[in-house]
Order: C-alpha cells, then structure tokens, then sequence
C-alpha cells in the first residue's frame, strides 16, 4: 500500500477542482502565488501574458499609476475577460511607500484579485507588510553604488539605474552583474550629469515580494476554500470585527476582538465567530482603565 495521499483523494471545492485559473501578469507571479492556490483548490494555474499589464502603471516611472491599486487589478481582469468564457482570473497590484499607520516606516501594501468569469464575482485579500525591499538612492561614485548593491541583496535583488529619480530621461533595467550595474551608472553620470538607483519591484525580480505574494497566495486559498453553510457557495469569511473583549481584572470593554463576523457574498449569510483569538478576556496591559 502506497503511503502518500494522491490529488485524486484529496477533498478539494468542486468549485475549483480542475478547472482553469489565469494568473494575469507579465512579472511571473504565478511562481509564487500558484502554489498554496494550486495544493488548496485543486485549480490548474496558467500564467496569463497577453495584457501589457505595464500600461496601466510601472513602479520604475515610465508609465505613471493613476489608478488606486485594486482599481487597477480590477481592470487587468476585465482586459483579461474578455479572451475567457469560463473559469477564473486572478490579478495583484501592490504598491509601496510610507506605511498606513507608522509614517515612518517603509510598508508594501499588496491586493490580490480573484474573479469568478462566468459568476462575475471577486474574492479580494489585501495585506500590508513591513517585510520590504524598497530603495533608492542619488549616486554617482561606485563605491556608494557597491555599497547599495550590497545592502539590497543584489543580485537577487535587481535594481533599476535611472537619470533621475522622477520623470527620468532613461531607464536602464535587467542588469545582471556588478559590472553592468557600474557601467550603467557611470554611463547615466556622463550623459546626464546624475544617477538615481533603485531596487525593481517587479515581482520577479524583489524576492521580498514574491515572499508577501506566498503569503497573500496562501490566505486566497484559505477564503476559498471557506463555503457557506446555507447555500454552499465558497469565500466565507471575516468582512467585519466587534471589539470590545472584557478586561480579566475590571471587566470594561477594551479594544480586543469580541468577535469576527464572517460572511456570504452571495446569499448574505452572516456568522458570528466569539473569541477569535482563542481567548475571552483581554490581558489588563491593554485595558484603558487599568493601564491608561
Ligand atoms: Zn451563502
Ligand atoms: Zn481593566
């Protein structure tokens, strides 16, 4: 008798097992976010390349980002619907700079998209992370060029050299050595006078990314394989939180999750889930009363 669990045994949504999901993009995220996907649903995952989904934005500045970003997976999708009659789509964006709550620090903020072609409808994750590799910086000696190579984790890391940091004149990207790198930026010095570098988040090529879209891949995969108990249709999950868990020592509502409230985006069942984070009362550390 074998020991191992084929796919054929596994339990997966009958939603999704066998059928065809596009990852839409040209940067190969479905390296990354295709794995937790494809060992959950059972979909058969295909990188999608026909959108020039640079047109609608690049991190490097040649085309500017006017939409927000689910705005803008949004519409990689619909481009992207009309090749498909059937099956589903998915597309992420992400953007970088200050973070949401801590201004001072860096965060990328990542959306991931799936749509439903034949349903017309969207599961959506968002997440935001600490965890990344976004900088640049004005240079034109090579050793403070080596000295960022190093700190970004290049080559693993690529970098992109600019003329400029905004509306740059010329771009070079796809540098694979040192050397290039070097030739580049004293190439940009002489002709412009400066050089910006900066690392390239494009997925393929920001292994800090290709980390979050793992992550936001795996919490995709979570949401659809979460089915509603009335009608049976996938995507249940938390769209809203009470908060308000009682102190243990004076018992006033604190800020601490009550409960989560899950729900059906197509039949609107709602649930609610006490207690999500395993316990029913808050430490009095995070009590207003106890410790303000
Ligand atoms: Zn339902
Ligand atoms: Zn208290």
């Amino acid at each position: 008798m074998s020991s191992y669990t084929s796919y054929h045994e596994r339990n997966y949504p009958a939603f999704f097992n066998g059928k065809k999901l596009q990852i839409v993009s040209r940067h190969e995220k479905h390296r990354y976010i295709a794995p937790p996907l494809v060992a959950a649903t059972g979909l058969i995952v295909e990188s999608f390349t026909e959108i020039d989904t640079d047109l609608l934005g690049t991190f490097s500045g040649e085309v500017e980002r006017t939409m927000a970003p689910l705005d803008c997976a949004r519409e990689k999708c619909r481009l992207a619907a009309a090749y498909f009659s059937e099956g589903y789509l998915l597309a992420s964006e992400g953007s970088f700079g200050p973070h949401p709550a801590f201004g001072l620090l860096s965060a990328g903020e990542e959306w991931l998209l799936f749509y439903d072609i034949a349903e017309k409808k969207e599961i959506i994750v968002r997440d935001v992370t600490l965890d990344i590799c976004f900088r640049g910086e004005r240079l034109t000696e090579e050793t403070a060029c080596l000295s960022f190579l190093e700190q970004v984790g290049f080559p693993r890391q690529k970098v992109i050299v600019k003329s400029s940091q905004h509306q740059p004149a010329r771009i070079i990207k796809n540098l694979e050595q040192t050397a290039e790198v070097i030739e580049a930026m004293r190439e940009m010095v002489q002709q412009h006078g400066d050089c910006f570098i900066e690392t390239d988040m494009r997925a393929m090529n920001n292994p800090a990314r290709q980390r979050h879209l793992l992550q936001l891949g795996t919490r995709l995969a979570e949401k659809l394989c979460s089915i509603c108990e009335q009608c049976g249709w996938y995507g249940f999950s938390v769209t809203r939180v009470e908060r308000g868990l009682p102190c243990s020592w004076c018992g006033s509502q604190t800020d601490g999750v009550l409960y989560e409230v899950c729900s059906c985006a197509q039949c609107g069942f709602e649930k609610e889930n006490y207690f999500p984070k395993g316990k029913q009362q808050e430490d009095p550390q995070f009590c207003n009363q106890c410790n303000p």
